[in-house]
């Protein structure tokens, strides 16, 4: 499944009946399979240590009902890597790894899909025929810091544009080129950050579509104080950029902050969560999944959801034509 253009996403959102399901969180998830994410690498260690528990979760989340799966490269920087005595060329080799971890789980998905519709037909635990996207996360400049700046978006008077483009541009480079469909530049936490990845994208000519996802703490402003309205300006500027949307944000603030961007633009984004997300679907969302402390089971419910949801709408459709 390829996305290499506004009009794919468009192609793929049809596929899946109007809305499709991101992936939830990661690290949790790693955590109560086992793993121990006590490490400035965070779930990057992961992709070391253990890819098979990385593959499990992101197979629990196509399970789950999820469109879109991310990798576990929020956290993975060459500049990361290097700290810990991974040359440039062995980081270059795990950011790859991240992106193919996650196309083995849809791989392997595809296969039991295949196979379960030929083994009983009626069995409402077999897993249906779907479209999967495969994104490679990108974190902030201030997630590789792991300081509490990738949720103040507050960099200090010293780095500029130039210097967050420098760091993301080779892990960036690599990810384009690593098998995935789009690149998801997560937990955005500032305009100049937004500027950086606009620019890169253009000037390394990136080949694959991206979105940009930003966070919020008060409904108006990404984390730093900048305008959630000229962030998505920024990124509606770039071509590339097939969505704009939020995470890592209180759902109560996520309506209001869609409808914001879509002035500017159009949106991405357990029980409590899910009650919001038909909200969200009409202030303009076509994207939804989970962030830190979701889990298939919120996933499910989504995908649940919208599947009612495109049931009425498509025969809303069917009715207007
Ligand atoms: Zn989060």
């Amino acid at each position: 499944m390829g996305l290499k253009t506004v009009e794919g996403l468009t192609d793929f959102l049809r596929q899946c009946g109007g809305y499709a399901v991101i992936d939830g969180g990661l690290a949790t998830e790693l955590e109560r399979h086992g793993a121990d994410l006590n490490d400035p690498l965070w779930s990057a260690k992961c992709v070391i240590s253990s890819p098979h528990l990385i593959r499990r979760v992101h197979l629990d989340y196509l399970e789950a009902g999820a469109n879109i799966i991310i990798s576990a490269s929020y956290q993975a920087t060459l500049q990361g890597f290097e700290a810990k005595g991974i040359s440039k060329e062995e980081g270059e080799a795990l950011l790859k790894r991240s992106v193919e971890i996650a196309c083995e789980a849809r791989n392997i998905y595809n296969d039991r899909a295949a196979k379960s519709s030929w083994d009983d037909l009626d069995n409402e635990s077999n897993l249906k025929h779907k479209p999967i996207l495969v994104a490679a996360s990108v974190g902030s400049y201030g997630a590789y810091l792991a300081d509490g700046s990738e949720y103040s978006g507050i960099y200090g008077d010293a780095i500029m544009v130039k210097t967050l483009k420098d760091f993301h541009r080779r892990r960036v480079q690599v990810l384009a080129n690593s098998g995935a469909d789009l690149i998801a530049f997560e937990t955005t936490p500032n305009k100049m950050e937004a500027q950086a990845y606009a620019e890169l994208l253009e000037e390394e000519v990136i080949n694959i579509p991206a979105w940009f996802s930003f966070s919020s703490k008060d409904g108006t402003n990404v984390v730093s104080g900048d305008s959630v309205v000229e962030c998505a300006s920024i990124a509606e500027s770039c071509k590339q950029v097939v969505g704009i949307g939020i995470n890592c944000t209180p759902p109560r603030y996520i309506q209001g902050l869609i409808q914001s961007i879509r002035k500017a633009t159009t949106g991405v984004a357990e029980e409590d969560f899910v009650s919001y997300v038909d909200k969200w679907c009409d202030a303009g969302a076509s994207l939804v999944g989970g962030c830190c402390r979701t889990t298939p089971n919120t996933i499910r419910a989504i995908s649940k959801l919208l599947s009612s949801k495109q049931v009425s709408q498509g025969l809303a459709n069917i009715y207007v034509d």
